[in-house]
């Protein structure tokens, strides 16, 4: 007898794409949409030496050898406000396909998958709330959905902890920041947070979630606001990191 999952699974399908989005190899049963079962298996983690409070990549373990502490350039000249970060895939195909779907083209379908990615992530011992980063509402209009909220979502099906998607809010619109130069992305996004209810994060430790760690400026502002109202610690798990 078939399981409803396995009847919903393939009622899915059918109004599926019937290729792999990663390969173009046709799909037949695979437990993943849009995507075949070996490109699925086929990611794999960031798993080398990298900066202890931003996550980025060390070239060679030896920095990390004799001072496990050691932080990247970045980092030591300019302390990051979250107490640290970390990614769990780079950003590549095709994980980077799939958030392409999930995130522009509105596959939800993913979100399941792409949660679940999370959910192999260590996390730090004691956390009192989950937030997701928040998009602004003129964008939520448009997309109908904060990506970042489906993931952490996801994720918080292992970590079962208080999830808040309304108290950290976006006040100005992204510009997209292939437009823009690093200064003036920097400038696009200062003070473009706030936290509406500070009560509700001071003392706190919080886990913050986003799809990608590009630059850091976008969770590095979070983390400003959270911190500004009062927030005790802020870790920040990203899905992917561009590499
Ligand atoms: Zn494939
Ligand atoms: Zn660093």
């Amino acid at each position: 007898m078939q399981s409803l999952a396995d009847v919903l699974r393939r009622l899915l399908h059918m109004v599926l794409p019937g290729e792999c989005a990663g390969c173009g190899t046709a799909l037949s049963d695979d437990p993943v949409p849009f995507f075949c079962r070996p490109c699925w298996a086929g990611l794999s983690p960031l798993g080398g030496p990298a900066c202890p409070r931003c996550g980025r990549p060390f070239a060679s373990p030896v920095a990390l050898t004799f001072s496990p502490d050691h932080l990247c350039g970045s980092c030591r000249q300019k302390r990051p406000a979250y107490t640290k970060a970390w990614s769990l895939y780079p950003y590549t195909p095709p994980l980077r396909d799939a958030l392409r779907l999930f995130k522009y083209r509105g596959k939800v379908a993913l979100a399941d998958a792409l949660g679940r990615l999370l959910h192999s992530s260590a996390m730090p011992q004691r956390l009192d709330l989950l937030m997701p980063v928040p998009i602004h509402s003129s964008r939520l209009r448009e997309r109908e959905f904060n990506q970042s909220l489906l993931l952490a979502d996801r994720l918080n099906r292992r970590l079962q902890l208080p999830l808040s998607f309304d108290n950290l809010v976006r006040l100005r619109p992204t510009v997209p920041q292939t437009e823009l130069s690093r200064s003036a992305r920097l400038k696009n996004l200062r003070r473009a947070f706030a936290v509406l209810r500070p009560d509700d994060v001071r003392e706190k430790r919080i886990l913050l979630i986003d799809d990608v760690f590009t630059t850091g400026t976008t969770v590095n502002e979070c983390a400003k606001a959270l911190r500004k109202a009062g927030a005790a610690d802020i870790y920040v798990c990203t899905l992917a990191r561009t590499i």
